[in-house]
């Protein structure tokens, strides 16, 4: 069972609760095995409630609901038992079929064999000029109209056991349950009639039903009627005349007259099931060669002397949620998907959130939205490349503030590289495509996989190639990686210079603290990772610049000589007070060392000159009892100096570590290179070391990790704000 399925409101016990708790579990199974024993279910189990799904169209009309019905979770472990067992007991012996009825069947993805069947069968039928008739049978009420009279000859028509029988036969007596809604609640109603959606056995039981007429089809005469494919040499061969998935029926057949008569035998069916179909919401689709051409035509089929709504001429019909058409042209799957998707991210873009909320959004619902149309239709990728990806890319942008030249590679790279784990819909739509070609090349009948030959041609092969859903991600990340590397040089040095200098574990934690960065630092770092923000040398690119001087020093002002490089900012000390403010803060933390002294080239600290001397004075120091001393370095540069920087300061420093060698046991170097957006460079390892060996533990590390990339992030922001203005000499910064 699903851990997600809902409590019934009335005993609110949760399938958690089983989950979890061993010792619950011994006592259900005692209550299972004494209501297996006994032939009766508690009635207790059988009361329920029941809950109104909105399906469409107007509110006003009950009949526009599904009622769900949310039974106790002990009674749909029960079933679920009964279910699994009864399913195996009619597989095993062949006593039900599921190359037709596809609904519900285990292993099996049915509306996706069902749709690629159909469709293969209408580009067939048009290509080879065969005629070809599709009826969609529409059952009014098909779960509610069950009657229990029908599920107990069905039970005795399988050949289940009597005591299965007869406890099938216990749980619909006298089942009752309560329509709930915000507003009321009625009172309990007795289940007179029909299967309840919600329970664990009526798929099957619905099943079970539709297979005494499928078994009836099913045999040679009426197969006959269906329509025939031909083998490699000419031979007919797997004529298909039926598709059943759940209540969704389709007749297919090569003639009229064949259409008619298993049309026929399904309204005698209906009959003797007491099942009513709703002719109205019926419809026929007819496909015929005319002189030397194949094309559409209105079949006459009548039910119960009603006749049969015909497709007209160029419009299409939709089975299982795909839509099928006399060209197979996916054309109304592509305009709904594009619908649905400027839809939504219109919406989303009207909504006071967070960038990161709205691109959240986006990756839940609006691909969700969209992904059973890329599942099962065939529109071509280069579609979904030009015209959704455009959109999407356009509210990115839009959200993340980026300028319409920025590149979005960097923030489809995933969490732990500095992206935001965006998936473009073409990604999706591989991804999709991928899941459905695997679904039928590994269905476990055989003609389904025959189908997935057959189509596996020029177009497909490209959908082919992906192992998974993750390998279409990973070739796709691959790919924007690639880019950034070796393609935009600007945009992608960011990456190009971290990537190989940062560590994973603390990257895990910069993008955590990255989202949680109020939206204005948040696209800030996002625009600094592209190297879009408005510097002027970028403003002057972008024509809005008439130079791209520094107002005070005159050199170009590119995103290194706001943020690390002009001099004129680097003697006012503008870098000095980020360095410092970051200084400031693990001094504050090593304070609480028991047992130490603590030097620190700070404000209210005493200097580590007095050990070292002023000419190599390091920034920080640590002493424990004269054994140990450690000599902290910290650099915040530019990510483009990361390594430089670190091995400067290995070198420049290695004469005081051989000198204090003589007074202390160990001399431990402690190199803390950081960007200027917070990146810990490899040697920074040398720090969280430092850290463990003082006692710190682990949640604690991380901690200040998260602490001194938030200063870093932030103090750049304002020194960033600051720039071609006067600087103000703030005080340090501490978060
Ligand atoms: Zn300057």
């Amino acid at each position: 069972m699903k851990p997600s399925g809902s409590p019934c409101p009335l005993d609110q016990i949760s399938i958690i609760c089983f989950k979890r708790c061993p010792y619950l579990r011994s006592y259900l199974t005692e209550i299972i095995h004494a209501a297996w024993s006994c032939g009766v279910v508690p009635s207790e189990w059988k009361k329920a409630c029941t809950i109104l799904i909105h399906k469409k169209a107007e509110t006003a009309n009950p009949a526009n609901f599904r009622p769900i019905t949310l039974e106790s979770v002990p009674l749909k472990v029960f079933t679920s038992c009964l279910r699994n067992r009864t399913f195996q007991f009619l597989a095993e012996n062949n006593y039900i079929e599921q190359n037709i009825q596809k609904g519900f069947t285990p292993k099996l993805s049915g509306t996706l064999e069902h749709t690629a069947q159909l469709a293969h069968i209408i580009n067939k039928a048009r290509v080879k000029q065969r005629s070809l008739i599709i009826t969609l049978l529409d059952l009014k009420n098909a779960f509610g109209e069950v009657h229990h009279n029908l599920i107990y000859e069905v039970l005795e028509y399988h050949h289940i056991p009597d005591h299965i029988k007869n406890l099938v036969s216990t749980l619909y007596t006298d089942f009752q349950t309560s329509i709930i809604t915000e507003q009321f609640n009625t009172s309990f109603i007795t289940v007179g009639c029909g299967v309840l959606q919600g329970d664990c056995l009526s798929p099957l039981l619905f099943n079970m039903s539709f297979n005494t007429f499928i078994q009836h089809i099913k045999s040679e005469k009426y197969r006959q009627l269906g329509f025939w494919k031909s083998s490699e040499n000419g031979t007919p061969l797997n004529p298909l005349h039926w598709f059943q998935f759940a209540d969704d029926a389709a007749i297919v057949s090569g003639q009229e007259k064949e259409n008619q008569m298993l049309l026929n035998r399904f309204t005698i069916w209906c009959q003797w099931a007491q099942m009513i179909i709703r002719v109205d919401k019926c419809s026929t689709f007819g496909i015929r060669k005319q002189l030397t051409k194949s094309i559409q035509y209105l079949p006459k089929l009548f039910i119960n002397n009603c006749l049969v709504p015909r497709v007209e001429l160029g419009k299409s019909f939709r089975y299982l949620g795909r839509y099928f058409d006399f060209n197979m042209s996916d054309e109304d799957h592509k305009s709904e998907v594009y619908d649905t998707l400027t839809n939504i991210l219109n919406e989303i873009d009207d909504l006071p959130l967070h960038p990161k909320n709205k691109i959240l959004l986006y990756s839940r619902y609006v691909l969700s939205k969209i992904s059973w149309h890329f599942t099962v239709s065939d529109i071509g990728k280069t579609w979904v490349n030009d015209k959704l990806d455009s959109i999407a890319s356009t509210y990115i942008r839009k959200w993340l503030e980026l300028p319409i030249s920025a590149t979005l590679s960097n923030v489809l790279l995933p969490h732990n590289k500095f992206g935001l784990n965006i998936i473009l819909p073409s990604t999706k739509f591989l991804q999709c495509q991928t899941v459905s070609r695997k679904a039928l090349k590994s269905s476990p009948n055989e003609a389904i996989n025959n189908l997935w030959k057959d189509t596996s041609n020029h177009k497909n092969v490209q959908y082919d190639k992906y192992k998974n859903t993750k390998d279409v991600l990973n070739t796709i990340r691959k790919h924007h990686e690639d880019k950034l590397q070796h393609h935009l040089i600007s945009q992608g040095s960011f990456f190009s210079n971290i990537i190989k200098h940062s560590t994973l574990s603390f990257n895990s934690i910069w993008s955590s603290l990255q989202s949680k960065l109020p939206k204005n630092i948040f696209n800030f770092t996002i625009r600094y990772i592209n190297n879009t923000l408005p510097t002027r040398k970028n403003l002057l690119k972008w024509g809005i610049s008439p130079t791209s001087e520094c107002s005070f020093c005159l050199n170009p002002e590119s995103l290194l000589h706001v943020v690390a490089g002009c001099k004129t900012y680097l003697n006012e000390g503008r870098f000095t007070w980020r360095h410092d403010s970051v200084l400031n803060f693990i001094a504050s933390i090593l304070k609480s060392v028991n047992h130490c002294n603590l030097y620190a080239d700070l404000p209210g600290y005493i200097s580590p000159s007095v050990l070292t001397g002023d000419e190599l004075r390091p920034d920080l120091l640590i002493t424990l009892e004269n054994k140990c001393i450690y000599i902290l370095e910290l650099t915040v540069g530019f990510e483009s100096n990361l390594l430089t920087n670190a091995t400067r300061k290995r070198q420049k420093y290695q004469d005081l570590i051989n000198e204090q060698l003589k007074n202390y046991e160990k001399v431990k170097f402690v190199n803390l290179p950081i960007s200027s957006l917070g990146v810990f460079s490899h040697p920074s390892l040398d720090f969280t070391e430092m850290l463990k060996d003082l006692k710190f533990d682990e949640q604690c590390r991380k901690y200040y990790v998260r602490k001194i990339i938030n200063i870093c992030i932030r103090s750049s922001y304002y020194i960033f704000c600051k720039r071609n203005k006067e600087w103000d000499n703030p005080q340090l910064m501490s978060y």
